[in-house]
């Protein structure tokens, strides 16, 4: 496990203002980290990733057996942050019965026709299950306050800051409500510097079995860098809450955040104190009936 002090660096205190200027992107950067050295962390993480990931098998077993709660992890990041890496990785040791993945783009004609949370709301994971959504409402405080062109009819043309901050209150009394009927509710930004999404991007034109990853659409996004960091600044000040908390996770070292996020997910998970269900006496009896069934075979079972 990932010393929780560490952790605790990585997370929003409610009410706080977010500048993301005091969250490391390269954790192994960090005067903390430097005392270990590059190789003995990554040696740690990537240690710490396979143990996480069968804790957390464990843990989701549970979740599902005991079906009272439901997880909801949410990841959102600018371009080339390591999103798909991550959900495949932590992922990896999971009974895929018990998680789903929503990605969401662009909305559809339909989707805009409805309430910005309609889309979201009929992806929640059920009860026993995970749900882990790449990208998700918060593009619609994010993508479209860069580009309010982007949202749908009837929207304000130019929307002001009441508009946003409407937003940021359906966001959190959503997530209020999902708390309440049992969903952990997990956040995390990947947070990436400029000159790593650089590398990343230079890496996909260099590379001819990368070059389906390159988009145009990415490229003309970091034009907007500045914007989207304002905008997610503000998203994290307004939605991080006591019920829900965002998680800013390193994401210039892949080893880094993948190890963070699969223990978080993980940790939260076993700290909802999940049991298995009680058997009651009637399942008591048909289970010793069985078992002297199933041990003194009839000639008859063939
Ligand atoms: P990948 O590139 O790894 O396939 P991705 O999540 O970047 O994954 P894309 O199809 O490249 O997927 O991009 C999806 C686009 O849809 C993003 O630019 C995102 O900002 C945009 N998008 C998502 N939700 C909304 C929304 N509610 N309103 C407007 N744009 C949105
Ligand atoms: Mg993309």
């Amino acid at each position: 496990m990932i010393d929780p002090k560490i952790l605790a660096q990585f997370k929003v205190a409610p009410g706080s203002k977010v500048d993301l200027g005091d969250y490391p992107t390269d954790w192994t950067e960090t005067d903390e980290a430097k005392e270990l050295g590059k190789k003995t962390i990554k040696k740690r993480a990537v240690e710490i990733l396979e143990e996480s990931k069968e804790r957390l098998s464990v843990a989701q077993e549970l979740l599902y057996a005991s079906n009272t709660h439901s997880v909801l992890i949410i990841l959102q990041a600018i371009d080339a942050a390591g999103k798909d890496g991550t959900i495949r990785h932590v992922m990896s040791g999971v009974n895929p019965q018990g998680c789903q993945v929503f990605s969401f783009k662009k909305p559809s004609a339909e989707e805009l026709d409805h309430n910005f949370l309609w889309r979201y709301m009929k992806a929640l994971p059920e009860r026993g299950r995970i749900g882990i959504f790449n990208r998700s409402y918060y593009e619609d405080v994010l993508v479209v306050r860069v580009h309010p062109e982007w949202l749908g009819p009837g929207s304000p043309a130019e929307p002001d800051k009441k508009f946003w901050e409407k937003r940021y209150e359906d966001i959190n009394n959503f997530e209020k409500h999902l708390v309440r009927n049992g969903t952990l509710i997990l956040k995390f930004f990947l947070h990436l510097s400029k000159e790593e999404q650089r590398e990343r991007f230079l890496d996909r034109i260099q590379n001819p079995e990368k070059h389906w990853k390159f988009s145009a659409d990415d490229m003309a996004e970091r034009e907007h860098w500045k914007d989207y960091r304002k905008a997610f600044e503000a998203a994290l000040t307004a939605t991080s809450t006591k019920h829900a908390p965002w998680h800013v996770i390193p994401a210039d070292r892949k080893y880094v955040s993948r190890a963070a996020i699969a223990d978080i997910i993980t940790t939260s998970i076993q700290g909802l104190g999940l049991r298995y269900p009680e058997v009651g006496e009637e399942q008591m009896k048909a289970i010793e009936e069985a078992r002297r069934k199933l041990e003194r075979p009839s000639k008859d079972e063939g």
